[in-house]
């Protein structure tokens, strides 16, 4: 594939990510406990979590659903026959020994997701999935956390978690795409319902893997060694960490000419505050972890009738969300990408709305002007908005008749938002009529008899010139509407001449 993001360098950069995402179930993987953040340190475990002497695990079937689910909106091929291994490693927050992850034959296989920039800074990147499997997440360490005592201390709550797996082919090529990538994945899997994919909670985390190609004379090219770098806790570190390490490499080979294959892979930490990567670890092999079938699990069948179930009650992806918005509504790529981006809930909120004002860029303007920025100031949910979407246009529609303008219109939302009264309500309780006709008229000639400097600019030719007018009748009756004044008071002026 070309690299269309960076052109002027002299390398193609290669990145491959890794993502795990915690599932939104209930209860934990294999066991009754809780899935639940924020608990008590250790109190949301049992004998299975804890990995205890003649515990036996038992399948959650609710978190197969929800990965089979998410596994199908990445395009993937669905396993009619899957099961559970082992991977062995020693650490202290995994009390087993082992994770039961899948090895050899994972649930799913072969999708695809593309990396979309809303802002169109380079075409869309249609990037493989590998596999996506399910696994347990390990428990949590906490290094000195209380008060600088040193001490380390085991958090086993999130033990047994149901962790999805998904691991993209190396097909994206800049950071900026790989972040773009990331945020659609997060958005899909959001809307699907299967995870709330919250970062600050380790809801969603990610590795990334990422070397260089690099053309050298008689038509080589040089593979930088692949690192794969970890700890970070943001899709902007994901972006910054990648920038760092793409020019990290390139300046580590121009010094060293060291290429793929000449040293094993490398793991770096992400230090967000010095923005650089540090040196960790080698990187284990797969045989390191002396993968074998779980014993104690049976493996898991599918029928094709299951999963075409699954395939059928698929929501609408934010990405075919998108297209719709666009071609139904008239909205901008750029409109479209802010309110799928807020979520299934304020999209609905939008769509009610268009269909009553009938226009959907008016609707799609009041909602990023005016919805979303109450909703950022109170730090609010769209299903815990005071007005709904029939009280705003309501507004909308008095505006569009005429009765007052955008601005007046805007006042009357706000406070419909702070007391929580309906448009009507609000309107009477401002003293906000719609100006009668005849009463319109009479005030738009007392306005151009009162002017005549205005109206003598006008008839020479500056029509901008009425904006004065306009001023002044706004002072006299707030109520008027700024474009029947400026027409009314032109048509009197024309006929004066
Ligand atoms: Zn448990
Ligand atoms: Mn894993």
């Amino acid at each position: 594939m070309p690299d269309t993001t960076d052109t002027a360098a002299p390398y193609q950069t290669i990145i491959g990510l890794e993502v795990h995402v915690q599932l939104l179930t209930k209860t934990k993987l294999f066991c009754s406990c809780e899935n639940r953040f924020g608990a008590a340190p250790n109190t949301l475990t049992c004998p299975v979590c804890l990995g205890l002497p003649g515990s036996l695990p038992v399948m959650n079937r609710e978190a197969f659903r929800l990965a089979v689910r998410a596994a199908t909106a990445l395009n993937c091929t669905i396993a009619e026959f899957t099961k559970w291994d082992r991977k062995n490693y020693f650490y202290p927050d995994l009390p087993k020994g082992y994770q039961i992850s899948q090895f050899d034959l994972p649930f799913s296989e072969h999708g695809q997701l593309e990396a979309i920039d809303p802002k169109g800074a380079f075409p869309p990147r249609m990037v493989r999935i590998l596999r996506v499997h399910l696994e347990e997440d390990a428990g949590k360490s906490m290094h000195d956390e209380a008060a600088g005592t040193g001490d380390s201390r085991i958090d086993l709550n999130r033990t047994g978690t149901p962790l999805l797996e998904i691991v993209s082919q190396p097909d994206l090529r800049s950071a900026a795409e790989a972040r773009c990538w990331l945020n659609e994945l997060r958005l899909l899997l959001v809307y699907l319902g299967v995870s709330d994919c919250n970062m600050q909670e380790g809801s969603l985390r990610v590795d990334a893997n990422v070397n260089l190609h690099i053309p050298c004379d008689g038509g080589r090219v040089a593979k930088t060694p692949i690192v794969e770098i970890k700890n970070m806790n943001s899709f902007r570190s994901v972006e910054r960490a990648l920038t760092y390490e793409v020019a990290r490499q390139y300046e580590e080979w121009q010094a060293t000419g060291k290429e793929l294959g000449s040293a094993p892979k490398q793991t770096r930490g992400w230090d967000d505050a010095a923005g650089i990567t540090r040196g960790q670890r080698h990187k284990e092999e797969s045989s390191d972890y002396r993968y074998f079938p779980e014993p104690d699990l049976v493996p898991v069948t599918l029928t094709a009738d299951q999963i075409d179930e699954v395939r059928r009650g698929m929501p609408e992806s934010p990405r075919a969300l998108r297209q719709r918005l666009e071609e139904t509504w008239q909205i901008s790529a750029y409109d479209a990408d802010v309110l799928v981006g807020q979520g299934r809930a304020l999209v609905n909120y939008f769509e009610t709305l268009a269909r009553l004002v009938e226009d959907g860029k008016v609707a799609s303007n009041w909602m990023q002007q005016d919805v979303l920025r109450t909703l950022n100031e109170r730090g609010i949910a769209i299903a815990d908005f005071p007005v709904a979407a029939e009280g705003l246009a309501t507004v909308i529609g008095r505006v569009k008749k005429g009765d007052f303008d955008t601005s007046r219109g805007r006042e009357i939302f706000a406070e419909m938002i702070n007391s929580g009264r309906s448009a009507d309500d609000v309107i009477s309780e401002m003293g906000i009529a719609a100006v009668g006709d005849d009463e319109l008229m009479t005030l738009c000639r007392e306005l151009v008899e009162g002017n005549p400097k205005i109206v003598a600019d006008v008839q020479g030719g500056k029509e901008q010139a009425a904006a004065g007018l306009i001023g002044q009748a706004k002072k006299k009756n707030p109520n008027v509407n700024p474009g029947k004044v400026r027409a009314l008071c032109l048509e009197i002026i024309r006929g004066m001449s």
